[in-house]
Parts: structure tokens; sequence; C-alpha cells
């Protein structure tokens, strides 16, 4: 993709459309007007953004889409942003759909599909939530922003907002990977470790608000992150010709994405370029904090906090979610489920993964693996189902096995096809 000198993709420094006529609150419907600043509706709960899907039924239809760029800004009649100026770019792409039949092979089953969302911008799929919450803050005329971050999110941020020239402020975890901290801090964003976990380093965002004049781009707490994770099932039905598989595995921590991929399929049927037909939603998550799985099992719409919350995947170490009602009625409503994965699965299924199908997928990534295993064996998935996993992150990102043998000479060549054979996969 070419770049205009502005630093916006060529193909979009012309004015384009977009239908959006208010925003929404997720819980009690109430209206608040779109082009104000907003954060949390009036009840405390995550806006959703809602458009005029009849005229941009009229106005577009999939085969115009389909032939522009690929890119999220493909699909701009439903997406918030008013003027293409305002778009902030990192060269954003549609990530791949990379099969694992070895992994498949294991399970039995006949096939799955990862989308590897480690292609990204700042290598993970946070920068679709923050590309949009950037874009839109730039258009609302917002210069600080403020967010939590297990450590992706906070990367993303610090990349696109230091792009359009604006300051954050960004809070992690003690225990965020140091990778994240480094790039939060070299893209540009003042980053402070805290001794708590992301909903601790939340409280700092909101209690700042005021004295330090910051926007808070917490998870769910201003309305655009979801409608840039909206675009990744969007892409991803495109992809697949606008059928949609029979399941879907998210690694779910705020669920962003889970309730953005959601809200696009409702929003691709008004526009006639789905039917009423869903994918099962299935949220992942660690068995070290399942705040989602315990009330998806007890049967509840809201979720309790998790206490002592502990995984290696830090990306959905999240112990309280402001959207978990929106993330439990998609499960429901999908006939999907909440599963929860112990981490020496996840470790177990990176190396497997990586090993085997040639994907270094994020620990986050490798938890879909355990789940669809134990989807199987728990009859909620069938062998022969269509199936979507989620790699949200680039494996790079995160801490390897060590691998630290030196080879002596001269060489002993014995010993190397005995180191060799040790090492084959079982
Ligand atoms: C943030 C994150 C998740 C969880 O995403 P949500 O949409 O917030 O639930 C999963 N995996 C990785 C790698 C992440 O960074």
């Amino acid at each position: 993709m070419t770049l205009h000198p502005s630093g916006r993709p060529a193909h979009l420094v012309d004015e384009h459309e977009t239908f959006v006529t208010h925003l929404e609150c997720g819980l009690t419907g109430e209206t608040v007007p779109a082009d104000t600043v907003q954060g949390l509706s009036p009840a405390g709960r995550p806006l959703l953004v809602r458009y005029d899907l009849e005229a941009a039924k009229d106005a577009v239809d999939r085969a115009t889409v389909e032939a522009r760029h690929d890119d999220w800004w493909k699909y701009r009649e439903i997406l918030p942003v008013r003027r293409s100026d305002d778009i902030v770019s990192l060269g954003e792409t549609f990530t791949p759909l990379v099969p694992v039949p070895r992994a498949a092979a294991r399970l039995g089953a006949s096939s799955a599909l990862v989308k590897d969302e480690g292609r990204l911008p700042t290598g993970s799929f946070k920068a679709r939530g923050l590309g949009m919450a950037v874009s839109m803050a730039k258009e609302l005329g917002l210069t600080r922003l403020a967010m939590p971050t297990n450590g992706n999110a906070g990367a993303a941020m610090a990349a696109y907002a230091s792009r359009a020239g604006m300051e954050t402020f960004i809070f992690c975890p003690a225990d965020t990977p140091e990778v994240n901290v480094r790039e939060i801090a070299l893209q540009g964003a003042h980053v402070w470790r805290v001794d708590g976990f992301i909903d601790d380093c939340g409280r700092i965002v909101g209690e700042g608000k005021e004295r330090m004049g910051w926007f808070d781009v917490s998870t769910l707490k201003e309305p655009y992150r979801i409608e840039g994770k909206k675009t990744m099932g969007i892409e991803l039905l495109e992809q697949l010709g606008w059928q949609v598989p029979d399941v879907i595995l998210y690694p779910t921590g705020g669920g962003t994405g889970l309730i953005g991929m959601w809200k696009a399929f409702d929003e691709l049927e008004a526009l006639g370029w789905i039917g009423k037909e869903r994918p099962r939603m299935f949220a992942v998550q660690a068995s070290g904090c399942a705040p989602m799985v315990r009330a998806y099992e007890a049967g509840e719409r809201h979720a309790t906090r998790w206490e002592d919350a502990h995984t290696i995947a830090s990306g959905i170490r999240v112990p309280a979610a402001v959207g978990d009602f929106l993330i439990l009625d998609a499960v429901r409503a999908s006939e999907g489920a909440a599963i929860a994965v112990e981490d020496a699965d996840i470790d177990r299924w990176a190396s497997t993964v990586a090993k085997e199908d040639g994907l270094l997928v994020c620990p986050e990534g490798a938890a879909t693996f355990a789940a669809w295993e134990q989807g199987i064996e728990r009859g909620l998935i069938g062998r022969d189902d269509r199936v979507v996993l989620f790699n949200c992150g680039n494996g790079l990102k995160y801490p390897m096995p060590p691998s630290d043998r030196v080879l002596d000479t001269p060489v002993d060549w014995d010993r190397m096809e005995a180191d060799a054979a040790a090492e084959r996969p079982a």
C-alpha cells in the first residue's frame, strides 16, 4: 500500500462517507449524540455506535466494497470516522487465514483456520481498536490520552497517538511483559508500571482525569475501540466469501473483539450482506482468570471480579470487564460457550503449533487451541465444524523457551543425530 505524503493511505485522501447516526448505551438503549466526546453511557456502561444501515445499504453493496483496497477503511460506510483527513494510519492490512492441518489432525478434526492478527501494526489486533479510537480522538480534537494496559493495547495506542502528535499516559500491571513496556516507551508514551492488576491501573486513569485533563481510552470506556475490532469480523467474512464459520474461538479479556464481531454480524445482516446464520462464539479464558466462564456457568449476565488473577496469557488477564453482559449475551445468543484452559495446555499448544504447523502464536492464541481441544472432548465442537481460531498477537512479543546450545568443533556428527532425534515431536 502506498502512503500519501500526509501519512494517510493514498486511496483515502478524498472525503468519504459514513452513516453514523448516534451512540447508544449497550445496556439501557439510551441515546447520546455522535460527534461529541463521550466515555461511558449515563448508566456507566459501554456506548455502541449506531448507523443508518438502510441508507448505507442503498449507498454501497458488497461488490463495491470488495473491490476497494484491502484494509479496514474499505468498510468506511459503517465506521465512525467522518473525514479521511482524520484517519491515522500505520499501513494496516488484511490479516491472513492460515490453515493448521497438523493441529487439526492431532484432534481428529477436518480443518481449522487461524486468523493471524500478529501481522498488524504493533504486532497485535489492538491496532484495530486503537487505530480507530485515535483517529476519532483526532476528529474530536483530543490531544492527551490515557489508558491501563496489559501491554499490547498500550503499544498500539502509543504508536497511533504519537503518529497523530498526541500525548499519552500509560499504566501497566507490574508483571506486564518487558517487551511491551519498552515498546510503549520507545513509541513515545509516558509509561509506568503499577503494583496491581489492570483494573487497579484503570482506577488511576479514572482518578487522574480531572487533574491531568486526559481522555480515558480504557477498553469499552469509549465508543470507538469496538468499531475498530468490528472490522475483524467483517474482514473475516469477506475472506470466507460471506459464509459464516461454524465456530469462532476468541481469547477473551475485556471482550472488545468478541463484542465487536458480534455487532458486525448484525450490521452485515441489516446491509443484506449475510443472512440470519451466525457462528457459535466461544469466549476463551485462562483457568487462573476466568470471570466470564464462572458467570456463564452460573447462568449470570454480569460477572464478579476474579481475585488473584494469574496466567501466562497476559492479554486475557482481566479480572473484571465493563462489557461483561455484552460478552455473555453474545456467547449465549450464538449458542457458543465460555471455556477456561490451563496454562500448561497453553504452553503445550504454543509449542506444538510452532513445531508442527510453523506458526509462532502468542499465549492467548495458543489458548484458543487448548479450548478447541477441550470443546471437542466435551462435545461442544464437532470434528467437522468449520473452526476459526484467533491468534491476536505476534508470538515474537512473548518470552520463549531458552535455546542456548553451542556447537563444539570438531563436530561430533553422531552426537548431532542423537540430539536431533531427541528433539523430534512425539
Ligand atoms: C487484548 C488481548 C486479548 C483480549 O482481547 P479483548 O478483545 O480485550 O478481549 C487477547 N489476546 C491478546 C494478544 C491481546 O493483546
